[in-house]
């Protein structure tokens, strides 16, 4: 097995990182010291930068596209290869079960496939204008992309920023979260082993208080593409408008999870608990906002309870392990605060909510019914194993409730009724929607919020839009 990365991943090495402070990786499930990892600081950014556009300027932009595919097929394979070895590092750094987080490097390979085959029909236009001649539009790459991800799917996230960019002709800097860096570096090691040239895609672990600012604000730097909470995002979007810098926004979510009498609710009630807590609640798609037509509503919550109850909450490492422990002792007290203010306000905890015994920051998934819509477990995200279930009589009614959030991520719709779900799915104000199932990341497909879940998309060929400058050349004839 490899040693697990411990330092910076510049210009296709591994570098001490001179200044910087380390930062020590706890595993979650045991509580215990994983590694010390480089905590890269100013200067490494800057390195770091100047080494993505060199590589740029010297040959990454230029390559024929077919052997950017050829090259970014072969992260693929590299990736599929390494499975084994990055699942137990992502389950051992951020607690992910093994089964998820196979599941998830399995995605990273998906996406770095996606791209490499959308090289070769991701195109530009020609336009008939009216003064005759030939007029053509280009793709053309932006240069030094800032990938900036969160702790909770380290690796995916960092594929679906990393992956379209390269695709488009750009070179990366990829900031994983400090608390979860190791599959990204790992990644940056494998894609130079599978052929990618030295600068194309760097990786720097550590803090987004030390290195984000200079990140985001060097001038080589043209498009920030980040992941995370609302308030970094906004802050994020305030330094890029300085220079007019591209930015990208994938961030916090509240999303709703709405089940009409007239569904399989039986379905949607044993198959609801995974839509929230999955990945231990800290997903921004979690479904943590219920709302059942009341006709079905004592039968729909007492058999989510069920179902909740028989979640597998424990050890990540088996794989029969749905719910692993929070990613650290922070996370789980601040889920731990909600919970305690849905009680002192007389809420019913209708399961869950202690810490079973033993290490690792572990918190059973808490169903509470009874909520208010103005209380903050109702209206926040709390990133854990926390749902709310409101019962609703109107559609309309239900909808204005859906909708009275500030984010606008995803979300669910159960319904038997075509015209019902036409209709609701159109009006739920979200990037988005899923009817009759949970599932929101589809590797072809858009992925994005409204409001303040987020601004552009990743996934899809929208991606390859957003890592591209759109050119009109126009020839006299
Ligand atoms: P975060 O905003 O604290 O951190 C995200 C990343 O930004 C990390 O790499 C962090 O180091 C970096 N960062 C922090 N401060 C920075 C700064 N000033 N400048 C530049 N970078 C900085 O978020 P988190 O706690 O890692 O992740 C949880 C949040 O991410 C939740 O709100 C969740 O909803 C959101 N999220 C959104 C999506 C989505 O696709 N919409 C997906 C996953 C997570």
């Amino acid at each position: 097995m490899n040693p697990i990365p411990t330092k910076m991943f510049i210009n296709g090495q591994w570098r001490e990182v001179a200044g910087g402070k380390p930062i020590t990786l706890i595993n979650p499930a045991t509580e215990q010291p994983l590694a010390e990892v480089a905590g890269a600081d100013v200067l490494a950014v800057g390195e770091a930068v100047a080494s993505a556009h060199e590589a740029f300027l010297n040959g990454w932009r230029d390559l024929a596209p077919g052997k950017r595919a050829e090259i970014l097929y072969n992260v693929a394979r590299v990736i599929r290869e390494n499975l084994e070895g990055l699942a137990r590092l992502e389950c051992g750094n951020i607690g992910k079960p093994i089964s998820d987080a196979r599941d998830e490097i399995g995605l990273g390979a998906r996406v770095f496939e996606y791209y490499a085959g959308a090289i070769s029909k991701f195109g530009g236009q020609t336009i008939p204008v009216a003064r005759g001649g030939l007029d053509y539009t280009l793709r053309t790459p932006m240069g030094v992309v800032a990938a900036i991800v969160p702790w909770n799917f380290p690796f995916p996230i960092g594929c679906w920023k990393a992956a379209p960019a390269l695709a488009a002709g750009n070179c990366v800097v990829l900031k994983p979260a400090s608390l979860s860096p190791l599959t990204a570096l790992r990644l940056g090691e494998l894609a130079c082993q599978a052929g990618l040239p030295a600068g194309v895609l760097q990786v720097l672990p550590g803090s987004g208080q030390a290195m984000g600012d200079a990140l985001v604000t060097h001038p080589l730097v043209r498009k920030i593409s980040f992941t995370g909470s609302t308030t970094v995002g906004s802050r994020i979007m305030e330094l890029a408008a300085r220079d007019i810098k591209r930015v990208s926004l994938e961030l916090g979510g509240k999303s709703p999870n709405i089940v009409f009498a007239d569904a399989d609710w039986q379905r949607a009630a044993e198959t609801s608990p995974m839509s929230v807590f999955a990945n231990t609640g800290q997903d921004c798609c979690a479904r943590s906002r219920m709302f059942v037509e009341r006709a079905v509503y004592d039968r729909f919550v007492e058999l989510f309870v069920a179902a909740t109850k028989k979640l597998v909450v424990g050890d990540p490492t088996r794989p029969e392990t749905q719910v692993g422990p929070l990613v650290s002792a922070g996370q789980r007290a601040a889920v731990e605060e909600y919970l305690a203010d849905a009680r002192a306000l007389g809420r019913t905890v209708a399961t869950g909510g202690g810490r079973p015994a033993g290490p690792g920051y572990y918190l059973e998934p808490a169903v509470l019914v009874d909520v208010e819509t103005s209380d903050r477990c109702w209206r926040e995200e709390i990133f854990g194993p926390v749902v709310c279930i409101r019962p609703f009589d109107d559609e309309k009614a239900m909808l204005q409730e859906v909708n009275d959030s500030p984010y606008g991520l995803s979300g669910s719709l159960w319904t038997n009724d075509l015209r019902r779900a036409v209709r609701v799915a159109r009006q739920v104000e979200s990037g988005v929607l899923s009817v009759n199932s949970h599932s929101s990341v589809h590797v072809e497909a858009p992925f994005g919020g409204f409001k303040q879940s987020g601004l552009g998309r990743d996934l899809g060929m929208s991606a390859m839009e957003g890592y591209t400058e759109l050119k009109n050349i126009y020839v006299a004839e």
